[in-house]
């Protein structure tokens, strides 16, 4: 039941909306592309402050570098850090919240700067993907510790540095946080008509090297090997098996190899992206490039070395899950907004997070568009709007307010 009791909660004075569009605009101008390792520091540095008045422990994590395979051999990536803010408690329940810091922009990326186009929508790297998600995580926490019920709900929030490029580095933390809460809240932008999401694709990245035998094309065609032809055909070898699954997509999206067009070329590169829709096409992917890896390395002359870059597995819409949606639907219906969940084919940490089985819902974030383009913008009403929203969910939460309980450990 919303009463005067949750209202009175939700408006303090430091959370007024032109103060959460001042923020977001000054965050979205520092580049924190996940590779400008300078730039993730200062933002870093400016979320650790942000934490500090609360009541719980802020510590910084460094992240093992991330092995990509590339033409010239393996190559490491150094990886920002990830901020992790623990406030504990005796209660029963904690609850888990969690948003990336970087950004698909790059540090010389043309797009680093905010323009507001109408009274309610501002143009801008990171506005709505997803500083404009880790402000609504921010300013939510804020009006719940100041409410009534915040020793009723521990929480920990997990802000990470490199989400654009797989969580490579922070699958390990991902997880961990995960099996230390009951259910999980991540800040993605909501979906463009304000659904949240319930569940998302499983995407992976692969990086491929394919080495054959260097030979003349026209003196001695038969002792070389052409690595380009082995590569081709292992890519329409892969297309083929999973055409039947329409759960799957490949997506080839890079491709280096060869030289003078008289050499049989003996190297060629692929980095590739494969989605998945549940864990039975997860399983039938890895079936198919095992088996073409082993058909190609037992090719004479042949051999094939097959790097994961990133690997997130399908997040799938379970009863747990639907519960807390539904939880999330209440209190939309309180604050007059209509909530609901859709399928993502993207994929993001709530993948991570929702495989070691706790309820987890997605698209917390703001509303907004044209992610990972110069045409990303956010609704700037949605800001306070998903304050409010997250808020009241964890006050109702605390205070043992839903109808329908959740099942937690
Ligand atoms: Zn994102």
């Amino acid at each position: 039941m919303y009463t005067k009791t949750y209202s009175s909660y939700l408006e303090p004075p430091n959370s007024k909306p032109e103060n959460l569009i001042r923020l977001l605009r000054t965050w979205a101008e520092i580049n924190t592309g996940s590779r400008n390792i300078e730039g993730l520091e200062k933002f870093q540095l400016l979320i650790e402050e942000a934490f500090q008045p609360f009541p719980a422990t802020v510590k910084t994590i460094p992240l093992a570098s991330q092995e990509i395979l590339r033409p010239e051999g393996r190559q490491h990536f150094s990886l920002g850090k990830a901020v992790s803010i623990i406030k504990q408690t005796n209660a029963s329940m904690s609850v888990l919240l969690s948003i990336h810091y970087d950004t698909v922009y790059a540090v010389d990326h043309p797009f680093q700067k905010c323009i507001t186009t109408d009274r309610n929508n501002m143009n801008g790297p990171g506005v709505a993907d997803a500083k404009g998600g880790l402000i609504v995580l921010l300013e939510a926490l804020k009006l719940f510790e100041l409410s009534p019920w915040s020793d009723r709900l521990g929480w920990e929030a997990l802000i990470v540095p490199d989400e654009e490029i797989g969580s490579i580095g922070s699958i390990p933390l991902l997880l961990e946080a995960a099996k230390r809460n009951d259910l999980a809240l991540v800040f993605e932008p909501a979906l463009p008509d304000g659904s949240l999401v319930g569940s998302r694709n499983g995407s992976s990245v692969y990086s491929a090297i394919v080495k054959g035998r260097a030979a003349h094309a026209g003196r001695d065609p038969e002792k070389g090997r052409n690595s380009i032809h082995a590569m081709a055909k292992f890519i329409v070898q892969m297309q083929e098996a999973f055409r039947p699954h329409s759960g799957i997509t490949l997506n080839v999206g890079e491709v280096i190899g060869g030289g003078a067009v008289n050499v049989v070329p003996d190297l060629a590169y692929l980095r590739f992206n494969i989605r998945t829709r549940n864990a039975e096409d997860q399983a039938i992917v890895s079936k198919v490039t095992e088996h073409l890896t082993s058909c190609l390395n037992r090719m004479e002359g042949f051999e094939i070395e097959i790097n994961v870059d990133s690997s997130r597995p399908p997040k799938v819409l379970d009863q747990e899950t639907i519960k807390v949606l539904n939880h999330f639907n209440d209190c939309g219906q309180d604050l007059g907004i209509q909530i609901q969940w859709r399928h993502s084919g993207g994929a993001s940490d709530a993948n991570i997070i929702g495989s070691v089985g706790i309820p987890t819902v997605d698209g917390l974030g703001v509303r907004g568009g044209g992610l990972h383009s110069p045409d990303e913008y956010v609704l700037l009403d949605s800001l306070s709007e998903r304050v409010k929203l997250t808020a009241l969910f964890l006050m109702k939460l605390a205070s043992g307010d839903f109808n329908q309980s959740l099942n937690v450990r």
